[in-house]
């Protein structure tokens, strides 16, 4: 499955991120041999351990929601970070990839579904974050994009609708910060749409490694 995936989304001029979260060492390994570079972790606890005994040449994605307390557990190494809700979070990061003279990326959490439950910015606020000098002066972060989570439901088109809105909505940021680059929208049950939805990452857990 891992293969046919990388194809499907190399095809699809998009990035895979593996989502590992509760895997072990050894299926990461696994997938690391067929190629695959890109792994989504969103427990910090669980992404701290696991990655000093991986190969260095992992891009570690973040995926989860982020507490500011635990952002210097994996301020380190991670690549990016996909969960950014805050200015305060933001700024955080971008303490500690100072602290260890590195830049993180950081993709805005856009909430677009209909759910009460879902974590992540209205659009409103995203793009007054995106506008505000205190945010763009921040080093040690690149505000590279946007993540977003469609609704849990069997109805498609409602996903399809909530996908849409979101890169419309990134299609609209790009043009007056051209440093938007990733859209991440897609997990195992939706990423078909999301991709047809123009999503250039998709988040793929339970399809490549099995149920959790
Ligand atoms: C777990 C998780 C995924 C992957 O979910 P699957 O349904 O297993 O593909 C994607 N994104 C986030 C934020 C997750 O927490």
């Amino acid at each position: 499955m891992l293969r046919a995936l990388q194809r499907e989304t190399v095809a699809a001029g998009a990035v895979l991120v593996a989502v590992s979260k509760t895997k072990p060492v050894a299926d990461i390994l696994e997938a690391w041999e067929s190629g695959q570079r890109v792994f989504g972790e969103n427990y910090v606890q669980e992404l701290a351990q696991k990655q000093p005994l991986l190969p260095e040449d992992i891009a570690w994605h973040f995926i989860g929601h982020l507490q500011r307390n635990k952002v210097k557990f994996i301020a380190p190494f991670v690549s990016m970070i996909h969960g950014a809700d805050s200015v305060a979070l933001l700024e955080e990061i971008s303490r500690q990839a100072v602290k260890h003279n590195r830049i993180i990326d950081c993709l805005l959490q856009i909430r677009i579904a209909k759910e009460e439950t879902k974590f992540g910015l209205p659009v409103d606020e995203a793009e007054t974050m995106l506008a505000s000098e205190q945010v763009r002066e921040l080093p040690g972060i690149r505000v590279s994009g946007m993540m977003g989570m469609a609704t849990l439901t069997e109805d498609r088109s409602q996903i399809r609708e909530e996908f849409r809105g979101l890169s419309d909505f990134f299609r609209r940021m790009q043009k007056k910060h051209p440093q938007l680059q990733w859209l991440s929208m897609g997990m195992t049950s939706d990423y078909r749409i999301a991709l047809e939805e123009g999503s250039n990452m998709v988040r793929i857990g339970s399809a490549i490694f099995g149920d959790r």
